[in-house]
């Protein structure tokens, strides 16, 4: 028999079971298991992929051992669409597979490039989304030009697709303001346009854009042309070791003197000190005063300290507003005498803005290479836990480390919360993040709730403590944009990062999910690695 034939046996049978189910008043839940199970091994040796990726997928709504039984509406949802799929030739219609090095590899995140797209065409937007993650890269997503500002300086993106028309602002107002940026920060932008006008291409291009792409988008084109890019940032990358925004020397600089200062301790025994430096409250001097102004006020930061340091001290921007301090032969309880004197003079220092005057500090942790420790990720830990120390009790203020005083200090905690309706949904994440361990998160809270009045009233909130909440679209009492709605009027945005369930097909709802301020979305039903990716990405934001 040839495969044709076995495909339109395959095709054949599963019309009769689903045809045989909707007969019956119920369909019990393991056997719509092994009806996938059994779907997901035959089709994928008769070559009907976009039906394999399927059934597997929803093969992790269903369980071999649930006592459960299913209605026709219940189950419909998940089967029917099968149908659809035998015609597939390849994987459309069919989930986005998951990107390689899901959620449960750490240590993935480091490579997966970002991608930031800014523009209002949801369409283009879920499409360019899907086949950017299918070549596995992350994407995130701002609808307005606003929001997009507000990524680019949250997120650091590694490249940006921007449209030249946007709701609230024209794509050429938003390249004027992040353009001199990106290019220090070498971020590659391209511009995705329907404005054919030479005339906006040339001003585009004079701003420095690397590309300008015309919609309708060839997407295999645009794949190579982003691939050619991330090669290119990645040369740049390689080439430089001054961070160009603030002169400081670049993380990787941080890593390559780590190294250095290690091996003179082993060899010679000469210590060091490492200081970490943070920022107070810095997203408020975003907030309030813009980014433009956040900007200089890093680029005084980092000049006041590289003009108070020793010329063998070594000065790194560590990531955003984060720095690091490297000083040879001093021992901590020296490095904090020197910090606190930078502390001062830093807070001394008046910023002017808006004819308003404003002061900034930062927060310091300091500690010491001594005895047999010697490895790079140890020693930013305690410097990081020192830091942390002095953000909770106070900050503007310099903490050295030791062991005893701060066991446990710097442990993110992180809350996950599912609002959603459907228990089984609830069930499998609930199950899955419990054998979940990312990098540098020491626990994880999961909480759920069955709607969203419900888990509005509980007192799920605590001050501080960072929450990822995963919000159902649509619920029987209050749906998911309600409660979005309601968590972005009352509680600290920062803290907050939601991502909505949403419906297959339902590009509305995606619409005013991220208008309202949703970080992600997630289309239902999804492919569980590709959640827990999401999730993992997302907690990536509370740890800097
Ligand atoms: P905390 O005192 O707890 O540190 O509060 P914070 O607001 O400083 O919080 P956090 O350190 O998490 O905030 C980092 C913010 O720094 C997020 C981002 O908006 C901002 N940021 C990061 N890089 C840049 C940059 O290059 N320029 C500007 N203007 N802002 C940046
Ligand atoms: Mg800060
Ligand atoms: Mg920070």
């Amino acid at each position: 028999m040839t495969t044709r034939k076995y495909k339109e046996l395959v095709q054949e049978r599963t019309r009769e079971t689903l045809q045989k189910w909707s007969e019956q008043p119920e369909v019990k839940e393991k056997d719509i298991y092994r009806f996938l199970h059994n779907l997901k091994g035959t089709s994928g040796t008769v070559g009907l992929e976009a039906v394999e990726i399927f059934s597997g997928n929803a093969l992790l709504y269903f369980s071999e051992d649930q006592q459960r039984s299913w209605t026709e509406a219940e189950w419909g949802d998940y089967l029917y669409p099968l149908l659809g799929l035998f015609d597939e030739p390849a994987r459309k219609g069919a989930f986005p597979p998951a990107a390689p090095g899901s959620a449960l590899s750490p240590g993935m995140i480091e490579q997966q490039y970002e991608i930031l797209i800014i523009d209002d065409d949801v369409e283009l937007v879920a499409y360019l989304r899907e086949a950017l993650e299918r070549s596995a890269y992350y994407v995130s997503i701002a609808l307005s030009a606003s929001r997009g500002l507000k990524l680019f300086y949250e997120n650091k993106p590694d490249l940006i697709l921007l449209d030249i028309m946007l709701p609230d602002r024209s794509g050429i107002d938003v390249l004027h303001q992040i353009i001199g940026k990106a290019k220090k920060e070498r971020i590659p932008i391209l511009i995705i346009s329907g404005e054919h006008s030479r005339e906006v291409q040339k001003h585009a291009y004079s701003l420095g854009v690397m590309d300008y792409i015309l919609k309708p988008v060839d997407i295999d084109l645009f794949l190579a042309l982003i691939k050619n890019r991330f090669e290119l940032k990645q040369e740049w990358q390689d080439s430089i070791i001054v961070d160009e925004l603030t002169g400081a020397f670049n993380r990787k600089y941080f890593n390559q003197t780590m190294k250095q200062l290690i091996s003179d301790y082993r060899r010679t025994g000469r210590i060091f000190s490492l200081a970490l430096l943070d920022l107070d409250y810095f997203k408020h001097v975003n907030d309030t005063y813009g980014h433009l102004t956040g900007d200089e006020v890093l680029q005084s930061f980092s000049e006041l300290v590289r003009q108070s340091i020793r010329t063998e001290d070594t000065f790194c921007r560590y990531g955003g507003e984060e720095f690091a301090l490297f000083m040879p032969n001093t021992p901590a309880g020296q490095a904090l005498l020197v910090m606190e004197r930078i502390q001062d003079s830093f807070a001394a220092r008046e910023f002017r803005a808006r004819r308003d005057s404003f002061l900034v500090t930062f927060s310091c942790g300091v500690t010491e290479i001594s005895g047999e420790e010697q490895d790079a990720d140890l020693l930013v830990g305690e410097a990081d836990q020192a830091l942390y120390y002095s953000k909770s009790n106070g900050r503007n203020q310099t903490t050295v480390y030791s062991g005893e005083t701060m066991q446990g200090q710097r442990d993110t905690q992180l809350n996950v919360i599912i609002v959603d309706d459907d228990p089984l949904i609830r069930r499998i994440i609930t199950g899955n993040l419990s054998f979940w361990e990312p990098e540098n998160i020491a626990g994880i809270q999961v909480n759920s709730y069955a709607d969203g009045a419900q888990f509005l009233k509980s007192d799920w909130y605590i001050p501080e403590e960072k929450y990822i909440i995963l919000l159902d679209g649509v619920m029987p009492d209050l749906d998911g944009l309600e409660v979005l709605e309601k968590l972005r009027a009352g509680y600290p945005e920062a803290d907050i990062l939601v991502v909505m369930l949403t419906g297959r097909n339902d590009q509305r709802d995606i619409i005013h999910a991220l208008q309202m301020g949703a970080d992600d979305y997630v289309i239902k039903p999804f492919h569980l690695p590709e959640l827990l990716s999401r999730i993992e990405r997302l907690a990536h934001r509370f740890l800097f």
